[in-house]
Formats: structure tokens, sequence, C-alpha cells
């Protein structure tokens, strides 16, 4: 495919931050391209069909705050169906290992931790003194594995790498819901009215002249502005680079790393023994452990979910070890018959992902002001969005979305002023 050049603004990635910036300028009388190194849109949303029947988010699965998702409307157009069924997080189905007792205490414990950290980044906000969120962990509290575990799946990271003032400013309305055909799948429809080229993976975007160049592995291209929305990993280790170098971005992004979560999809055999949408914690008392959602929808399936480090391990020891670890598991909270009844049928590897390097970002303590320095526009040329961009719903598919219809009127501004 030749590109379009010159063209008013390029956008770079089509995840959900480029294809709502894509959005945005739809009707503003600009000439507009998406490049994308993929071969197809959604980035790290992506919806697969693991087996006939079986619907997959290997990335984004949960329309988080779903009363503040610009999704949810989205999906209404589009006629994607809204499953608003309750998350199973807080259950353990048939008590596995896990009775209602422990799991009141551990709930509290819980409670008490974030109710410390809170308390502690609302005294730091106005002297800007951050801290990881692990000082907040009761010392010798028995549940803070777990709690770690927890922070892995949310954070991608353990509470040691957590910003607590990065944490408190995250907005939860504590509604979520999800798309019962994928989240993806949306995202990926969604785009499909944008201007695009894919395939076209973007080295360098030099600024040094009147126009900026862009250097792509389908050729060069200029544009009047630019939107990144790259993960920060790229900007990070400077696989996406810029002349002149942009060090306040680079360090920016080197603080607000992208944690990690992978999950694995397992089918079911004889699936009406499990409750539809039930829970299971592979563990207590342990960081290294997966969390399992049986029967998603109802399908005859269990999806893993690993966070942290333990996902790192499980991803370096090779295919398959995100299974046999979830089948390990299952089988000893509710018995070795499941050995026989599940079989693996797809996992992501999101910090093997050449584009993407890890799954969502958090903010390094001492660094929750680094989203504002990323997201901040370059001589009313260069413009930044994606999740880690996000004021309070960072590390989402939303808050991605709103970065890019955010750089996307910023762009608008700057070509009227
Ligand atoms: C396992 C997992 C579970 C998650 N669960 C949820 C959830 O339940 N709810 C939720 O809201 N969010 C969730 N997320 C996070 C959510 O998926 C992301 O925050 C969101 O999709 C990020 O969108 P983005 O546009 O900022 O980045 P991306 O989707 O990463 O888009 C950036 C795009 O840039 C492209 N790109 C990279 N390098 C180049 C280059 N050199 N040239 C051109 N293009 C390039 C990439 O291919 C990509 O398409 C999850 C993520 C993962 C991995």
């Amino acid at each position: 495919m030749s590109l379009p050049s010159p063209v008013d603004v390029a956008i770079i990635g089509a995840g959900a931050a480029g294809l709502s910036a894509a959005h945005a300028l739809q009707n503003s009388g600009l000439s507009v391209i998406v490049l994308e190194a993929r071969d197809r849109v959604g980035g790290r949303a992506h919806t697969i069909m693991a087996a006939p029947g079986i619907t997959f988010d290997l990335g984004c699965g949960w329309l988080h705050s779903a009363d503040k998702n610009r999704f949810v409307g989205i999906a209404a157009q589009l006629n994607f169906e809204i499953d608003k069924t309750r998350p199973p997080w807080r259950e353990q189905s048939f008590d596995a290992g896990f009775p209602l007792a422990e799991r009141q205490d551990f709930v509290r414990a819980l409670d008490a931790f974030y109710g410390r950290a809170e308390q502690a980044a609302q005294k730091a906000i106005p002297s800007g003194q951050d801290e990881a969120a692990s000082d907040y962990l009761e010392p010798g509290n028995r549940w803070n594995p777990m709690i770690d575990a927890l922070s892995s799946y949310i954070n991608g990271c353990e509470l040691d790498a957590v910003s607590i003032l990065d944490m408190d400013a995250y907005e939860d309305t504590q509604i979520n819901w999800r798309v019962r055909r994928g989240y993806g799948a949306l995202i990926a429809a969604y785009g499909a009215s944008c201007p695009l080229a894919l395939n076209c993976e973007v080295s360098l975007i030099d600024h040094s002249g009147q126009q900026i160049r862009i250097e792509t592995s389908l050729g060069a291209l200029t544009a009047d502005k630019v939107i990144v929305t790259v993960p920060t990993n790229l900007i990070a280790d400077e696989l996406v680079r810029f002349h002149p170098a942009l060090p306040a971005k680079v360090d920016a992004a080197f603080g607000l790393p992208l944690g990690l979560a992978d999950k694995v999809m397992l089918a079911l055999d004889e699936p009406e023994a499990l409750p539809k949408d039930g829970n299971l914690r592979g563990a207590t008392m342990r960081t290294a452990m997966g969390s399992y959602h049986l029967r998603p929808f109802g399908q005859a399936c269990i999806e893993g979910y690993f966070g942290g480090s333990f996902a790192q391990e499980l991803e370096e020891a090779g295919p398959d070890a995100f299974a046999a670890q979830s089948i390990d598991e299952i089988a000893a909270l509710i018995g070795n018959d499941y050995r026989r009844k599940l079989k693996p049928l797809a996992e992501s590897r999101w910090s093997h992902d050449p584009f993407a390097r890890g799954s969502y970002s958090h903010a390094l303590p001492g660094h929750a002001g680094k989203r504002a320095v990323l997201a901040a526009p370059v001589d009313g040329r260069l413009f930044f969005a994606g999740e880690a961009t996000s004021p309070n719903f960072f590390s989402t598919a939303h808050g991605a979305g709103d970065s890019g219809e955010r750089a996307a009127k910023e762009v608008m501004a700057a070509v009227k002023a």
C-alpha cells in the first residue's frame, strides 16, 4: 500500500486511544491517517474465538467504571450486547479451599490496607511526597501475600512497584460490565470506519523541519501534526524514536512501565457441574497463583488470570505453562478428575508481544506526576494519548479512548490557533 502524504494528522497506533482520536477528528475537515504496526486494529483489545462458541478476550474484557465508560454507548450504537452480570471476584465457588469466614477476614484486611494507603495518599497530595503502596501493608499480616496477588492482577505488578498517589488517583465506580461478543471485537468494529494503514511500523518521528517526517516500514510520509499512542515501554526503550530527542517523554515513560497480566482459556467437559460465572482463587496465603473465572457467560470453559512476576515467570517457562499451572491449581481445589475435563485452548503472552511489551501501565513510587508529563503536547505539533496518559482511568480501554479524544481536541485547538 502507498501511504497518503502529506496529511494534516498522523495517528500512531490503532488501539482504543488512536481509534478514538480518529473518530473525534472525523468531521474536522482535516486529513487523517492511523498508522498501525500490526495486521489488525485494537492493540491490547483483542478478541479471538478460542473454539467454536468460546469467545476469549486476550486483552481487555471488563467495561470498568461502566457508568462512565465511553464504550458502553458505542456498544449500543454498534449493536453489541452488554452483559451486566456482577463480577464474581470476591466469591469462591463451593468455598473450595477458602471458606466464607476466611474470605471475610481477607476482605477486612484488604479494605484496611486500602484505607491506610488512601489516607496516606490524601496526606501526601499537597507535598507530592510519594511512597510505595507496599509500605502500607500491615507488618506480619497473614493476608499480605494475597493482597499482593490482587495487586498483580490490578496493577500488573506487586505493591512495592506501585505509587500510592497514582493508586489513589484511579477512579473506580465499582460498576463492571462485559461485552458478550468481546471487548476487543467491539473496539475492532469501532475502528472499521477509520482511515488506516496496517502493517505500518513507525520507527522515527522527525520533527526537526517545518513538516513532521515519519519513517515507517511502508516508507516515509509527512504530517502537520502527530498523535502518538504507542505503549510506554516502546517509548522508554526508544523503539519509536524522536528527532530531536524528547528526553522528558522517555523519562516519563520509564516512570510508567507496563506491568504484566496474562490470561489462559481452558475448554471444560461436563460444564453443568460448575456454576455459571463462578470464581476460584488458585490458592490462599501466597502471591504466585492464578484466579479463575468459571464458565464466563455460561460458556463451557474456564478463564485463568495471572499477574506480576508470576505471570512473567510463566511466560518465560514457555507455551502451556499457564495451562499446566491452572489445571494443577483447579484440580487441587475441586478434584483430580478436572485434569481430564480441562483442555488448553489459548493463552496471551503480552510481555513477548513486540508492539505492547506488557499489559497496562502503573506509576512507580515517586512517578505519579509522569502521566501529565507524558500527556503534554510538544510545540503544538506532537500530541500524546494512550491509557498511560489518562489522569484517572489509566490502565483501561475507556481511559485510552478518553485520552485519544482529548488529544484530538488539542490538535483541533492548535489548528485554529
Ligand atoms: C490481559 C489484559 C487484561 C486487561 N483487562 C482490561 C479490562 O478488563 N478492562 C479495561 O478497560 N482494560 C483492560 N486492559 C487494558 C486495556 O486493554 C488497555 O489499557 C487499552 O487497550 C490500551 O489502549 P491504547 O490505545 O492506549 O494502547 P494499545 O491498545 O496498545 O494501542 C497502541 C497501538 O500502537 C501500535 N503500535 C505499537 N508500536 C507501533 C509502532 N512502532 N508503529 C505503529 N504502531 C505501533 C500497537 O500495535 C497498538 O495497536 C487489559 C489489558 C491486558 C493486556
